[in-house]
């Protein structure tokens, strides 16, 4: 573009929160045939909240469901059986380590129970996975279902119940205490008002839309069904350090790809994509890395991005 167009959208971009850095990614952002969003904190809003606390007793049944109480003395009572709380407050305080999105609701949900959250004697972060820290003297762990699958325990007694969440498109953790599987606590997230507006308007154009996440599949369908993306556009279980080749290959079959995240672990795949998109109250590192910054938190503005480049463009002819 002529160094007059760049200004002009440059300009243009600017009065609606669309941040060019520089004028080759205002050329560039015309040319995206595939608009690839993070999942967490880029198409919802990242503000997740305890949902459920579900005690798996020892004969691997669930003992209690959501906010019910958990049969109290009744037919498993041979043995103490461990509560909502109890597993909840476990879970809790290991969690207390961690700075993850998915943790911080969990200690919050717990601190509104009235629970006792202690710190962790031990903690260690386990990224993509859930984390691992000594609680009560025990080794705790919260998590995916690989975090516990290496550790020797096997999450196949709570597969009814983390399956059942996770169509809700709900986040749900495996909690074990000393090698043995305890419950599962789930955290939800809510899409943002206009992330199938955005889908929507960009399909609409003919543009591809994809989804990638460190959630599980079921999770991630579950919310790319809401916002109007095809299940096979879908790429879950993606590791933080992946997410950079996921794009590769996506560009790999000779697509333009926008990339739009918000978070560090975004940082290097927006650096990779054709069109790097930082959104909103995206990390400073996502904001680096990126090409394009979009001021405000709404996905419609991935919209906007791209149309001001075409019309920009479309100037100078
Ligand atoms: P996202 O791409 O949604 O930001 P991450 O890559 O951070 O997800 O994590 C992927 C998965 O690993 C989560 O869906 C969750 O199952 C598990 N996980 C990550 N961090 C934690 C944590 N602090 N506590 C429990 N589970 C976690
Ligand atoms: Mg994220």
């Amino acid at each position: 573009a002529t160094p007059a167009a760049t200004m002009v959208g440059t300009t243009l971009g600017a009065q609606n929160g669309v941040l060019f850095k520089g004028g080759d990614v205002l050329e560039r952002a015309k040319d995206v045939d595939t608009v690839v969003f993070d999942k967490t904190g880029t198409l919802t809003e990242g503000e997740m909240e305890l949902t459920d606390v579900v005690v798996i007793g020892e004969d691997g049944t669930p003992l209690s469901d959501g906010g019910e109480a958990a049969p109290d003395g009744g037919q498993l009572a041979a043995q103490p059986q461990r509560s909502e709380d109890d597993v909840l407050r476990l879970a809790a305080s290991a969690e207390s380590g961690s700075e993850h999105p998915l943790a911080r609701a969990i200690v919050e949900g717990a601190e509104e129970r009235g629970l006792d959250v202690s710190d962790p004697d031990a903690f260690e972060n386990v990224p993509g996975h859930g984390v691992r820290a000594t609680v009560d003297g025990g080794e705790v762990l919260v998590g995916n279902r690989k975090l516990l699958r290496d550790e020797g325990i096997d999450p196949e007694p709570a597969a009814e119940t983390m399956e059942r969440l996770e169509k809700e498109g709900k986040t749900a953790m495996l909690v074990a205490y000393e090698g043995e599987l305890v419950g599962v606590v789930a955290d939800a997230d809510t899409v943002k008002e206009t992330a199938d507006d955005a889908v929507a308007a960009l399909r609409e154009r003919g543009v591809d839309v994809m989804m990638i996440t460190g959630d599980n599949e079921r999770t991630a369908r579950a919310v790319a069904e809401r916002v109007g993306i095809d299940p096979e556009n879908v790429r879950a279980e993606v590791l933080p350090e992946d997410k950079s080749d996921a794009v590769d290959r996506i560009q790999d079959e000779g697509r333009q790809a926008m990339m739009v995240g918000d978070g560090v672990n975004d940082a290097p795949a927006l650096a990779v994509a054709h069109v790097g998109t930082a959104i909103g109250s995206g990390t400073d590192v996502a904001i680096e890395a990126a090409d394009v910054t979009l001021m405000r938190d709404d996905p419609l503005d991935v919209v906007k991005a791209i149309r001001i480049s075409d019309a920009t463009l479309q100037k100078i002819k």
